[in-house]
């Protein structure tokens, strides 16, 4: 592939195997991939005239924001890396309130922080380096779900570069289509450099960690239950894992965040489940937002990280059975984790039709699996593993694709009911009827 064509067109880098800095710029968070040339971009103009030289040279476009997903680590393609499209910007919309205009490779963290200096927020995930694009995407499941719903529900527009590397403005007034799919649809329709998003009054956040002890079920069956009235400023975690490294402590936590400064409103609302024995409040206090999001460093380019055999589910209604299959699953092997998350309020306010992220009924999101040790697990276990899953999933209404790490061309069609899919396909077809952008959750075009 002749790339000098791509060097004279963009301002950004391009390298290829053989230049300096070619292994720092294939590696991300989530492994390191080989593709056939790395773009860095940085305008707009680049990121047309990259998207440009992948179609004429029939190479797959690679999309990296945050480099979280699984897709960047593949071993083809031109990966068009957007890191440097980081702008945040803060106008006023037409209705008064706060309009956030975000760049398509922008972090989390770092749009956090910035947002909350103007005391503002916009729900997004429980992690620092996150891509804003990739998880708004998908979805976008945060400590602000209950409160204001998905990343996705706050997106009120966006500049994309299409397949054919021309620009445009998305917004429900001029392509109300387009912008559904991106409400949920993934990275297939173009790339997004820059969104724009409603954002929310946040002074602060309330967090809390509660220690647990004792039987799991009654436990979830507690917090569930305390879930099902609490004010939707309310959002928590509950997490069970094994002893990974000295800084992750092993056994159950739940974490509780509050949108909005009041203490003792969470006190109140976590009230019940203090009340349980085995629950204990470790920490409460009020934060600043950016300060409650994790921060992982990225791994070694070498390092080895173990398979993860399970999954995730959207449950409607997290009964008695359902917590004990979950449970079972997690003490069937120390080895495994087990993490929920609550939804609800304003999650299920969205109309299921609204966007394409599906299970807008669902209350919780569960994701267990067990670590693939090598030399510690071998076929039986995992085939033993994988049905037991295959079976929590059947119980749940719908799986979470950002949370997913297969790669497998056919998963899309596990998160997308066939309706969404087929509304999918017809604007996938419109857009990017040759699947440049096929390194996703790949919608094929009809
Ligand atoms: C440590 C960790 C914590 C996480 N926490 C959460 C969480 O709290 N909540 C949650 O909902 N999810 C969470 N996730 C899942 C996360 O949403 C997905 O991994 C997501 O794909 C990451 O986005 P990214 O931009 O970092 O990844 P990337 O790998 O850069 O991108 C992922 C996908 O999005 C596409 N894409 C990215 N940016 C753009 C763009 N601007 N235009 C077009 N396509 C684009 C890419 O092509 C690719 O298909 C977490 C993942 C990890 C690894």
């Amino acid at each position: 592939m002749d790339i000098a064509p791509l060097r004279s067109a963009v301002s950004g880098a391009v390298l290829a195997a053989e230049d300096q800095g070619w292994d720092a710029a294939r590696a991300s968070h989530a492994g390191v991939g080989r593709p056939d040339v790395i773009v860095r971009v940085s305008s707009l103009d680049d990121v047309s005239e990259a998207v440009r030289f992948a179609a004429a040279s029939r190479r797959v476009a690679v999309v990296r924001g945050g480099g979280h997903s699984a897709w960047c680590t593949l071993d083809e393609g031109v990966l068009i890396d957007l890191s440097a499209l980081d702008a945040v910007e803060v106008v006023e919309d037409s209705e008064g309130g706060a309009l956030v205009r975000i760049g398509g490779g922008a972090r989390w963290g770092d749009v956090a922080r910035i947002l909350s200096d103007q005391g503002l927020g916009i729900s997004s995930g429980d992690t620092a380096s996150v891509g804003v694009g990739g998880l708004t995407l998908g979805g976008g499941i945060g400590w602000m779900v209950r409160a204001w719903g998905l990343a996705a529900d706050q997106l009120v527009g966006a500049q994309l570069v299409t397949a054919e590397g021309e620009v445009v403005e998305v917004s429900d007034a001029s392509h109300p289509d387009l912008l559904w799919a991106l409400r949920g649809g993934g990275g297939n329709f173009g790339i997004v450099t820059r969104f724009d998003f409603r954002a929310h009054d946040l002074p602060a956040v309330v967090f809390a960690e509660l220690g647990l002890s004792g039987d799991a079920r009654t436990l979830l069956a507690a917090l569930r239950d305390v879930l099902a009235t609490a004010p939707r400023e309310l959002t928590v975690t509950y997490m069970d894992v094994p002893a990974m490294d000295p800084n992750a402590p092993a056994g159950a936590t739940i974490a509780a965040c509050w949108a909005g400064a009041d203490e003792d409103a969470l006190r109140a609302a976590l009230a019940p489940l203090l009340a349980v024995d085995g629950v204990v409040e470790n920490d409460l206090a009020v934060r600043e937002y950016p300060d409650i999001l994790l921060d992982h460093p990225a791994p070694e380019p070498d390092q080895q990280m173990p398979g993860f055999i399970g999954g995730n589910t959207l449950v409607v209604d997290l009964d008695e059975a359902t917590i004990d299959a979950l449970v079972a699953f997690r003490e069937s092997t120390p080895a495994s984790v087990l993490f929920l998350r609550s939804l609800g309020g304003a999650y299920g306010d969205v109309p299921q039709e609204a966007t394409p992220f599906p299970a807008r009924d669902a209350t919780w999101f569960a994701m267990a699996g067990g670590f693939d040790i090598p030399g510690l697990v071998d076929d039986a276990e995992r085939a033993r593993l994988a049905s037991a899953w295959a079976a929590i999933e059947d119980r749940g209404a719908g799986v979470y694709g950002n949370f997913s790490t297969s790669t497998d061309p056919a998963f899309a069609e596990r998160i997308y009911p066939t309706e969404t899919m087929a509304r999918l396909a017809a604007i996938k077809t419109k857009w990017d009827p040759r699947n440049l952008f096929a390194r996703n959750h790949n919608v094929v075009p009809a």
